[in-house]
């Protein structure tokens, strides 16, 4: 099993070539810190609506070596939000303005997939999020009630046993939430063939070169300094690896496994012939996929979060965390117990303090962001992107008054209550998988508490 090297999809595609590094100080219009989903919609949208804008991408690593070229292929059109939290800065017609517009991110991004000829292996298909335990069951049926009352009632509904079981046969299934109009990617040959189009619309990426801080019209580097009027930070999960900005967003990890490919009698008895997204209702959720080539990926917290907001590097989880999704597979798949685990990776989000994403720029500072998506940016990051770029040119779109855009967060806790918060509150959601599991029981009142203790809900 190959662990880390930044994420299955790579071992899939080959680690990419890098461009080449700034040499020396330069000057943008617009200067992107990040390669990753948000900071290359950005530049793409931003190069679509003026040609002549001088757009410069600068990445510490490679285009996509973030969460963008590591996550789960879900590219879904929902976002990170609270609907009393947005309430209270907007109106319920505004908060719907935003689901709409999120749900929109799904056909925006194929459609520039296949303008730009990028092969990310999409496949439409449903999200099928399914209920094993009574509890899980309650609070499917609260999500597709809360879903569809904000405007997605054309999109989300409920489905029993029988018809889980006829699109996949996973143990103990009760019932699932289905959400329509979803895709399954290749993450990483969606960011790397997403850098290729917006090379070619004249945009200039240099890889290599680690921001080292910034501020009004200037981004230091250690390979030179780039002067810009405008400067997008679109770090995401990475953010808390700038200056000053340690408690901004929480870094929190994820981790995945792929199998091997999977043989054909291992596929009939599993199903899963619609190559749904498949995800569950536990607490500590997880995510999975159908590759390309008919792998499974399964993906799940691990360990939440290292002490002092690090960062991880190649993407190695632990053997505890891979035991764990390995523990998730075979429960879920037990067809396939005795499928070869190819590779093993993680990665890192960002959580802002109320666990709602957001994207803004400061007209007076020319200082923008994107980011804090909470695990679902694959299409947020679209919308992200779009928005910075409106809100660049100065354009009065509907985009820039969505109850996303420029929302102040308060900052996460010093060390040791970041940590404890966070490790406490995963403790708490396992807890309460563990007494959900017990037969009979309802909701369990622990994950109400563990979600209370960081502000998650
Ligand atoms: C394991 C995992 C699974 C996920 N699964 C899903 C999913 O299935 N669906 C979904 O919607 N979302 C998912 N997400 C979340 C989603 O992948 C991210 O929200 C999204 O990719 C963020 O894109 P980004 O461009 O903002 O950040 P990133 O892709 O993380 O890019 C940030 C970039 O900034 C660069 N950088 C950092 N610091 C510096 C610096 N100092 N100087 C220069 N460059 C710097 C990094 O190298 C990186 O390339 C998942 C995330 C993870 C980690």
């Amino acid at each position: 099993m190959k662990i880390g090297d930044v994420s299955f999809w790579y071992g899939d595609i080959g680690l990419p070539y890098r461009r080449r590094a700034l040499d020396g100080d330069a000057t943008a219009d617009v200067a992107i810190i990040g390669a990753g989903y948000t900071g290359l919609w950005a530049a793409w949208y931003l190069k679509a609506a003026n040609p002549a804008l001088d757009v410069l991408v600068i990445e510490k690593d490679f285009a996509g070596f973030g969460a963008s070229g590591r996550n789960g292929g879900w590219l879904t059109g929902g976002f990170a939000w609270n609907h009393r939290r947005y309430l209270e800065g907007s109106s319920e017609h505004q908060v719907r303005a935003m689901v709409e517009a999120m749900g929109g991110t799904v056909d925006e991004v194929i459609r520039v997939a296949e303008t730009q000829g990028i092969d990310a292996d999409i496949q439409r298909t449903d999200e099928l999020m399914v209920a094993t335990k009574p509890a899980q069951l309650a609070r499917m049926r609260a999500e597709v009630a809360h879903r569809r009352h904000w405007g997605e009632e054309e999109r989300v509904y409920e489905i029993g046993a029988d018809e889980v079981a006829r699109r996949v046969r996973i143990p103990g299934a009760l019932g699932a939430m289905v959400v329509a109009n979803v895709a399954r990617i290749q993450p990483a040959k969606l960011v790397r063939g997403l850098a290729a189009a917006v090379e070619r619309a004249g945009v200039r990426i240099v890889e290599g070169t680690t921001v080292t801080g910034y501020d009004k019209g200037l981004v230091t580097t250690d390979r030179g300094q780039v002067r810009a009027p405008v400067i997008l930070r679109c770090t995401e999960g990475f953010t808390a690896g700038l200056p000053g900005r340690k408690r901004e967003w929480l870094p929190l990890n994820s981790a995945q496994i792929a199998t091997e490919p999977l043989p054909p009698e291992v596929w009939e008895k599993i199903g899963w012939q619609g190559h749904e997204i498949l995800g569950d209702f536990a607490n500590a959720y997880c995510y999975c996929q159908r590759t390309r080539e008919g792998r499974i990926t399964v993906g799940a917290r691990g360990v939440p979060y290292r002490f002092g907001s690090n960062l991880d590097v190649d993407g190695a989880p632990d053997a505890e965390t891979v035991r764990r999704l390995v523990a998730i597979l075979h429960r879920h798949f037990p067809a396939a117990r005795g499928a070869r685990i190819d590779h093993a990776w993680c990665g890192v989000l960002g959580v802002p303090r109320d666990w709602c994403a957001t994207v803004g720029l400061d007209p007076a500072t020319g200082l923008g962001w994107a980011g804090g998506y909470v695990g679902v940016g694959v299409s947020t990051s679209n919308l992200a992107g779009r928005t910075l770029a409106d809100l660049v040119l100065g354009r009065n779109t509907d985009l820039v008054h969505l109850p996303w855009v420029n929302r102040r967060v308060k900052e996460w806790e010093a060390e040791p209550f970041r940590w404890l918060g966070v490790t406490g509150m995963y403790a708490l959601l396992n807890a309460a998988d563990r007494r959900e599991d017990r037969p009979g029981a309802g909701p369990s009142r622990l994950a109400g508490l563990g979600n209370w203790l960081t502000g998650r809900s």
